[in-house]
């Protein structure tokens, strides 16, 4: 199929995602068991929103689902430092708790953007949940900051990857995988 075909390697299937989303689920599920009222999923679109298709059918609690888009990529690889959002929540999320669901957090600039504005909407706390983490990139340090706990599925190697939500140039969200492209295809 032309789609696989641009693949390079495949870093992590679709079994080992799946398994690794099912612990991050029971997980978020035993902590949030006895907290009323439950919290409230959020979604940064567009990438994130397969990882929290998968994730929300398997959080055992009763939880409202909305997103918010925020624009920081362009095209390309790089993230143009400066993220806004352009797409807000429809969910009130005023004292409630928060999870911020993210398909990978490379710099921190999106998280932290997200976070504040979830804040300033008076989330009562902000949680993270992302599938990959790029901590060798990061320029924002949450855990100094103390406040904000994470789940992370997977530590990312410094690659640009695609699939499972994520984009490049908006294709390849549809695979169901996570993988690089062969170079030919980063154009
Ligand atoms: P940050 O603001 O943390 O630098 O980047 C966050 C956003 O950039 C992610 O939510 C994701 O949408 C995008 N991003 C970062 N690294 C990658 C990557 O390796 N592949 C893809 N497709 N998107 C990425
Ligand atoms: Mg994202
Ligand atoms: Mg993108």
């Amino acid at each position: 199929m032309a789609l696989h075909s641009h693949i390079q390697k495949v870093l992590w299937t679709q079994d080992q995602i799946s398994c690794r989303v099912s612990e991050l689920a029971s997980e978020i599920s035993d902590d949030f068991r006895s907290i009323q009222p439950p919290p409230v999923v959020v979604g940064v679109a567009t990438g994130a929103f397969v990882f929290l298709a998968d994730l929300v059918r398997k959080i055992e609690l009763p939880v409202p689902v909305d997103f918010v888009r925020v624009e920081s990529y362009g095209s390309g690889t790089e993230s143009n430092g400066a993220p806004t959002i352009s797409f807000d929540l429809k969910v009130d999320i005023q004292g409630r708790h928060v999870i911020l669901v993210e398909d990978i957090v490379d710099t921190g600039n999106t998280l932290s953007c997200v976070t504040a504005h979830l804040e300033s909407k008076g989330a009562s706390s902000v949680t993270v949940c992302t599938l990959l983490d790029k901590p060798s990139r990061r320029k924002v340090n949450f855990e100094l900051l103390g406040k904000i706990k994470f789940y992370r599925g997977f530590e990312c190697p410094d690659y640009f990857v695609v699939g499972y939500g994520m984009d490049f140039a908006e294709v390849y969200r549809n695979l169901p995988y996570v993988g690089v492209l062969k170079p030919e295809h980063y154009k």
